[in-house]
């Protein structure tokens, strides 16, 4: 059984008279112990999906559409209550600059054990204890540090006292929006493989939301790519984000433009083309594909015909008509 399931999710942000659709009936399951890396650049609505799943969504979004069901059961139209008892247990999430989230005057090892029990309130107070330091032992911070204050810690060992903080009720789903922003890259690499090892000895279902494709390239099974709004994307990460000889086979433009502007280190060395443009505005109906204004593979097609999604191979799927193309 799926851990998560979304199916066709539609979610407005409400901006003055208008709105934004931020998300456009997005499809998207995720297995247990599967490890799903979703990309694509600022405003795709990646972080908004994310956020959705423990609605926690911000007080102007709504979902007008679509179905959330995790570990069998369907989220959307549950309250706050019911919501709060699945957070942390079921879903824990890992926002953006979490490590800056540790309340600065109270002990790492009394934040960790404040999550237990509100959650789990009826563990006895020497398990949620001894719990506290299994968890800060798991994310590789030595037990002898758990009395520390947040200032005490650089900020990989904050941001692991941050995962091990939302593991402390074994959630079967983590969800982790960029968690290595704002470290430097010896504690990316220790965050990245502290989050793939966890995934495995946990059993953990993971979807690490990024914009750095090499980060999800060494975390996910699996890679989903949104543009605008919508999974233009989606793959086994080795296939979506192989370059054979040097050369991007990705079967989506937009990926492809993203895999050119991350440079290929073993590869010629060369100034990374970038993308021009922006994306479209989301507050107006849109005709045709949505990357149809900067894709350089655009046709007539792509501007009046919004592009079907096609299976490449098996698991391998692009919305683009080239692949419509190519698939007939
Ligand atoms: Fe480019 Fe057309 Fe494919 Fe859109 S559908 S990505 S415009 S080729």
């Amino acid at each position: 059984m799926s851990v998560l399931r979304i199916s066709d999710l539609t979610i407005d942000y409400r901006l003055g008279e208008g709105s934004v659709r931020a998300v456009d009936h997005v499809s998207l399951e995720i297995e247990a112990g599967e490890a799903v890396g979703i990309v694509g650049e600022s405003g795709c609505g990646k972080t908004t999906l994310g956020l959705s799943v423990p609605l926690l969504l911000p007080t102007n979004a709504s979902i007008s559409d679509g179905q959330i069901v995790l570990n069998g059961e369907s989220l959307i139209g549950r309250s706050e209550e019911e919501m709060n008892h699945l957070r942390w247990k079921s879903v824990a999430f890992v926002f953006q600059g979490a490590m800056n989230a540790l309340n600065p005057v109270h002990r790492i090892d009394k934040q960790i054990l404040e999550a237990i029990q509100t959650h789990e309130p009826e563990t006895s107070k020497d398990d949620a204890q001894a719990r506290v330091l299994e968890l800060i032992e798991l994310v590789g911070i030595s037990p002898s540090r758990a009395k520390s204050y947040p200032h005490e810690f650089s900020g990989g060992m904050r941001q692991r006292a941050m995962i091990a903080m939302s593991l402390a009720c074994r959630p079967s789903l983590l969800i982790a929006d960029e968690p290595t922003t704002a470290l430097d890259v010896i504690s990316q690499a220790q965050i990245l493989a502290l989050l793939g090892e966890l995934r495995r000895q946990e059993n953990l279902s993971l979807v690490m939301i990024s914009h750095d494709l090499s980060a999800i390239k060494k975390v996910c099974d699996r890679i989903v790519v949104m543009y605008a709004g919508v999974i233009v994307e989606s793959g086994p990460t080795d296939t979506v984000l192989r370059r054979k000889n040097g050369v991007v086979t990705a079967a989506h433009p937009y990926t492809k433009a993203l895999m050119g502007a991350h440079p290929d280190l073993s590869g010629e060395r060369i100034l990374a083309p970038g993308l021009v443009g922006n994306p479209p505005d989301l507050s107006k109906p849109i005709t045709g594909c949505r990357f149809a204004a900067r894709c350089p593979e655009a046709m007539e097609v792509c501007r009046t015909q919004t592009p079907p999604t096609v299976t490449i191979t098996p698991g391998h799927s692009a919305a683009c008509h080239l692949a419509v193309r190519s698939a007939s």
